[in-house]
């Protein structure tokens, strides 16, 4: 019944609503992201914000990253500001992954998606999608590389430890401390591991804001208190290099030196801390390859705003009180003195002249 004009309007309005409306591989040059980033304290983040935007650049996309630089009230006033603007979708890596149910509200109102990057943003049914790596994991991989270097399968102890965990509003923080004490708790109960100071409780441990200071003066008060002595100090559970170095320095200034240093872990693969491996000081890191993340999260949101259904691996780990996010785990892995060379500089992760 449609005469050939009928069709063509009707062709034409769909060709018209096609070209208004898509944005993704032909990339569409109005949609916008919103990444918003916790801070540039730690190398990753820059990285991980510079990653997104040429990746979205690449696609065509536009992309506003902003840093709260660790404060909650800078990341809420910086995503309202992204949605006033009228961005087409929000990457965020919460500083307080608490902070956000009410700037998601406002989100969604305005029927912008949204991805949680890196850290789970809790409390809110407007989190579409969480990209990641297995955070549960990364403890395991501390967890294990301080038993393999103790060789406590073999060896009675005791040995000494300290125990550091992360920032209480990063739900991250609990999954790396869940991890590694699955892996340190039997050889605890066994007597093989001793925590001198008795601080095994993640309130006792954890770091705020996972600043180094705080970590390096927790370190200073564990060494008086309990290692003033002479007592030995084999290893400390530090879940990121931020706290690592701020051990490391604590350890220094009491007159460690790279002989007899504990086995100190660490995450990110940060430069000092990569340094500091190479040192001898600072025994393993986890590298979370930033780029793999990033690619990973553009890639996501990209399927979103095509109305299509993001490729996820995990739909049962991360409750954040309301749901379960369907995720993307990213593998994290070990380097150390042996592999940093293999994994971080032939990867192109970092030039050798950026380390040292
Ligand atoms: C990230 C770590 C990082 C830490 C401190 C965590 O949420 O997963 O990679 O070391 O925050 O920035």
């Amino acid at each position: 019944k449609l005469g050939l004009l009928g069709m063509a309007m009707i062709t034409g309005v769909v060709l018209v609503a096609c070209s208004e409306g898509s944005s993704g591989g032909e990339g569409g040059e109005e949609t916008t992201v919103g990444i918003s980033m916790p801070t540039q304290s730690s190398e990753r983040w820059i990285a991980d914000g510079d990653n997104m935007v040429s990746y979205f650049e690449d696609l065509g996309y536009k992309a506003e990253l902003q840093y709260a630089e660790d404060v909650v009230e800078n990341q809420i006033s910086q995503i309202e500001n992204m949605i006033t603007v009228g961005v087409d979708a929000l990457v965020i890596a919460a500083v307080d992954g608490e902070a956000l149910t009410s700037v998601l509200e406002s989100a969604n109102a305005e029927g912008i998606p949204v991805i949680s990057y890196d850290r789970l943003i809790m409390n809110s049914e407007h989190v579409d999608y969480y990209a990641t790596f297995d955070n549960f994991e990364v403890g395991v991989l501390q967890g294990q590389y301080i038993i393999d270097q103790l060789d406590l399968e073999n060896e009675e102890g005791p040995f000494n430890i300290e125990l550091f965990a992360g920032s209480p509003d990063d739900n991250n923080a609990h999954f790396f401390f869940n991890g590694a004490m699955s892996v340190l708790q039997p050889y605890l109960d066994e007597g093989k591991l001793v925590v001198g100071s008795g601080q095994t409780d993640f309130n006792q441990i954890s770091i705020l804001r996972w600043d180094g200071a705080t970590a390096q003066s927790r370190m200073d008060n564990l060494l008086s208190s309990n290692y003033g002595g002479g007592e030995e100090l084999d290893a400390v559970l530090a879940p990121a290099d931020l706290l690592s170095i701020g051990v490391l320095a604590s350890l220094k200034s009491v007159g460690y030196t790279a002989e007899d240093m504990p086995i100190i872990t660490g995450q990110d693969a940060d430069v000092p801390s990569v340094n500091a491996i190479v040192a001898g000081e600072q025994a393993m890191t986890v590298f979370k390859d930033t780029r793999v993340l990033a690619e990973k999260a553009v890639e996501m949101t990209e399927s979103v705003l095509n109305d299509e259904e993001p490729e996820v691996n995990d739909t049962e780990t991360y409750d954040n009180n309301v749901k379960v996010v369907p995720s993307f785990l990213e593998t994290p892995v070990v380097v150390d003195v042996d592999n940093y060379e293999e994994l971080l500089i032939d990867s192109g992760y970092y030039t050798e002249d950026q380390l040292n």
